[in-house]
């Protein structure tokens, strides 16, 4: 439910916004869905609901660009896998063995884990498209964990093997039917598709490292015909890159549109880069598993250099948290670590600032999705998509520095309210779930599916993954 609330006397708000900028105890107003207001001794009426701002920073939602949110139940097992290793679990057996259900749980608990570590909205990378009732359970996640997002429906096939939550007639004989199904839930569930409704329809591309560049352009007017908001897709993962130059190829067929959102990227070319700033392509980077899984440094900051719409995402909680603070945190310290080896001498100035990574992980991510006029900053007149981080524990008191404090300090536990379109959804450090009894739902899929990706032929499999792996890297 949507109201009206005042936050007053907040000791910082960290806007994102220029004009405002990060004044200290100051009011916010939101009514119905939307900000209405910043400033000190706002007005507010006797049905304003008021929320205490003392030893609070508010700051706006974090936007999460990319997120594999199916796989919730596969927290923590591939916390040792670099790229190959991912590969044959996460995509070859564990995929396989979802069902409509498994994928519904994963996308609802994992929406539910992003709000509670105040991720307001998320790009939904849905590669978990193992039936047409898959699609409608992973969008159902997410309406009930009422985050804003896209959801973008993916073509890839998850392997069939004797035992999996494949069907092996409908792979064989219709094997391109995701897309005529994305098509059916486009009309289903996203008629309006507006920038202000919560969850958008978007679309994401067959791997394009190993898809012949046609069958990627059939896929972006497909998308486009079906009026995808967003169209994302892995792409140039540094040794992990059979260096076909994807954003270049599609650059010449002139398919290159601020639609178009990668991932990754960090083995893009320069010319691709001006392309991609030319053009309002967004860029992910995904610190945790582009710097674990062996697909080289970060791009952002040389993206964001070059003027193109960096963003941060979080990729998989199979071997991190969906934690932003932790990304920029991650980011931010690599970044600072390469340029200060570069340089012959010590450091004499800093190399990167906290709040340039704060900024990727709000404005950067709105921008890159194409909804910086909507969320993405404290500003009057965008929706209502903000959180209030406590500082009064002994990690977080006192604060001199409030941008300092979210990227270097700060963690979700800390994370007391969370606002998406002007309703709260996590209040008094709690989300207004049950959690005990969802907890319970969670562990009998996990369950389910564990005991079904025990019978995954693994020799079998393992040379499908190798040659996978080998037609990455044939680059000469
Ligand atoms: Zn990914």
């Amino acid at each position: 439910m949507t109201g009206k609330y005042i936050i007053k006397n907040a000791s910082h708000v960290v806007s994102m916004d220029n004009t405002i900028g990060n004044p200290t105890n100051c009011d916010v107003l939101i009514e119905d869905e939307y900000i209405r207001a910043v400033g000190p001794n706002l007005k507010s009426s006797s049905d304003h609901t008021i929320i205490d701002g003392t030893d609070v920073i508010v700051c706006p939602g974090f936007i999460d660009t990319h997120r594999h949110t199916w796989q919730t139940q596969l927290r923590t097992v591939a916390t040792d896998h670099v790229l190959p290793d991912y590969i044959l679990y996460l995509r070859q057996i564990y995929g396989s063995s979802y069902t409509p259900h498994d994928a519904y749980i994963g996308n609802y608990c994992g929406a539910l884990e992003s709000i509670d570590n105040g991720i307001t909205y998320l790009v939904d990378h849905s590669h978990i498209m193992n039936s047409p009732e898959h699609a409608d359970a992973a969008v159902q996640g997410l309406i009930d964990a009422k985050i804003r997002a896209v959801f973008c429906y993916a073509t890839y096939m998850n392997p069939t093997w004797e035992g999996s939550c494949m069907d092996k007639e409908r792979e064989e004989t219709t094997p391109d039917w995701r897309l005529k199904d994305a098509e059916r839930i486009k009309e289903k569930y996203f008629q309006s598709n507006e920038p202000g409704d919560l969850l958008r329809m978007g679309f994401t591309l067959s791997e394009p490292d190993l898809t012949p560049i046609d069958q990627l352009v059939r896929e972006i007017q497909h998308a486009r015909s079906i009026g995808a908001k967003v169209i994302t897709a892995h792409s140039s993962h540094g040794k992990w890159d059979p260096g076909n130059f994807i954003v270049r190829r599609l650059g010449q067929k002139k398919m290159v549109g601020p639609d178009l959102l990668f991932s990754h990227g960090t083995s893009f070319s320069e010319d691709e880069l001006l392309l991609i700033q030319e053009y309002g392509v967004g860029i992910c980077s995904t610190p945790d598993t582009e710097l674990q899984m062996g697909m080289s440094h970060p791009i952002a900051f040389k993206a964001k250099d070059l003027g193109c719409k960096a963003s941060l995402g979080v990729d998989v909680c199979c071997s991190t948290p969906a934690d932003m603070f932790r990304q920029m945190r991650l980011l931010l310290q690599a970044q600072r670590h390469l340029e200060h080896e570069a340089l012959t001498g010590g450091a004499l100035n800093m190399a990167r600032k906290c709040e340039e990574v704060l900024e990727m992980a709000t404005m950067g991510g709105a921008k890159a999705v194409g909804l910086d006029k909507v969320i993405g900053s404290i500003t009057p007149g965008k929706r209502a998509d903000l959180i209030l981080v406590k500082c009064d524990n002994l990690r977080m008191f006192p604060i001199h520095d409030p941008i300092g404090a979210l990227v270097l300090y700060a963690n979700g536990s800390d994370i007391e309210t969370v606002f998406i379109n002007g309703e709260i959804v996590k209040s008094g450090g709690k989300l207004q779930v049950e959690w005990p009894k969802l907890r319970e739902e969670l562990r009998a899929s996990v369950k389910s599916i564990m005991a079904r990706s025990k019978k995954a032929p693994l020799e079998d499999l393992k040379a499908a993954r190798d040659e996978f792996i080998k037609a990455l890297v044939s680059r000469e």
